[in-house]
């Protein structure tokens, strides 16, 4: 067999042929692209932007940028159903690599000059298809959203008891799989403090740990996260957002003290979630974290929606909070932190501290929330 006809067989088999241009860093936006020719490339003046910057063959990183595409997306041919007389590849989208390159592509890899676009989609091999990985499935985020949804449904009228969904609900076992991923496990240091506001009679002096922190067994309502008579401490970064969580009209007489963890603590901060950049397709370090990143952000929505006080609604969070406090037994989870849905951008949090473990003072306790008497703020 001849030189060429062997290129040609192995362009084909890798999806894409050949070409000599060398492109630089300040081509591309994409930092894991950006990565990519700092790691194997030499300092060189681009033939894009005519800059000496490092650079490497655009070959080399067409070859990165496919090897990133089979991450997400396959060739239809093989997977799709085929309809002759037009028909053309049938029941789920398809992109051939103009669509791929210059709509799917340009925006992650940062590209915006036509010149690249055009010398990568030229290379790419043009008998291809591509179509969604998995075309006639859903996409992962969205069967595990399904699968929470279920779960919610499920959970509000249960059929076993509230342990046993806790203990054999497979999305909770995966939600925590993604909480690890993530990297959602936080620890809150002894100087970061809580608030928590109570309304009262405006004749009754409240100043007392006990009286401003977790309600007592007997009069702990269902909450969020927590059954009618567990005690846990809800509270909020600021008054203003405990004020709001708490329903507090501006005619109620309210106090309001600062909290703070005797020792360190572990938290789950579902806030964290907003700040994560999203990872790019290009990062094989990172890219399997995309999923679990986009279920995780709907989850964290659905786990922070006001419930119009129906108790009933809660059911579903509830379950999942004893989920997560029997996962990390051992690990010792103290709490979870999530987004406040009255006031935006301010976070809130339930810490698994009852009546019994909010105290006066710093004393060497351990395992105890101690308010700061300097903090007490009474309004009206
Ligand atoms: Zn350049």
């Amino acid at each position: 067999m001849g030189y060429l006809k062997n290129k040609q067989i192995e362009y084909q088999e890798r999806g894409y042929s050949s070409i000599d241009s060398i492109i630089c860093t300040s081509c591309v936006g994409d930092h894991a692209i950006k990565s990519f020719i700092r790691n194997i490339g030499t300092k060189n003046k681009c033939d894009y932007c005519s800059k000496i910057r490092k650079c490497c063959k655009l070959e080399d990183l067409i070859g990165h940028i496919v090897e990133s595409i089979r991450f997400e997306f396959e060739d239809a041919t093989g997977c799709m159903h085929w309809e002759g007389k037009e028909g053309g590849f049938i029941g789920a989208r398809t992109y051939d690599n103009y669509n791929m390159v210059f709509d799917k592509l340009s925006p992650e890899m940062g590209i915006e000059d036509e010149a690249v676009l055009t010398d990568i989609y030229k290379t790419l091999n043009d008998s291809i298809e591509w179509c969604d990985k998995d075309p006639y499935a859903l996409r992962i985020h969205e069967e595990d959203y399904i699968e929470w949804k279920q779960f919610c449904k499920s959970a509000k009228s249960p059929t076993s008891s509230f342990e046993d969904i806790a203990l054999k609900s497979q999305i909770l076992y995966k939600i925590t799989e993604h909480f690890q991923e993530l990297g959602l496990i936080k620890n809150i240091n002894k100087d970061t403090g809580f608030y928590r506001s109570v309304i009262h009679d405006k004749a009754e002096n409240v100043d007392s740990a006990k009286r401003i922190g977790s309600a007592p067994v007997k009069y702990a309502a269902a909450n969020r996260m927590s059954r009618k008579g567990v005690s846990m401490f809800y509270g909020a970064e600021d008054i203003e957002t405990t004020l709001k969580e708490i329903g507090a009209k501006p005619s109620d007489t309210v106090t309001s003290a600062k909290f703070y963890p005797s020792e360190r603590i572990k938290v789950l901060d579902l806030t964290q979630l907003d700040s994560i950049e999203f990872p790019s397709l290009f990062d094989p370090t990172k890219r399997h974290l995309r999923s679990p990143l986009i279920f995780m952000r709907n989850f964290a929505t659905d786990v922070s929606k006001k419930c119009n006080g129906k108790p009933i609604q809660y059911l579903p969070t509830q379950i999942f909070t004893e989920h997560i406090r029997n996962f990390y037994k051992e690990f010792k989870l103290s709490g979870i932190i999530y987004n406040s849905s009255l006031v935006k951008g301010k976070k809130c949090c339930v810490l698994f501290f009852n009546n019994e473990h909010c105290i006066e003072c710093n004393s060497n306790l351990k395992n105890a929330l101690y308010m700061d008497k300097a903090s007490l703020k009474n309004i009206n």
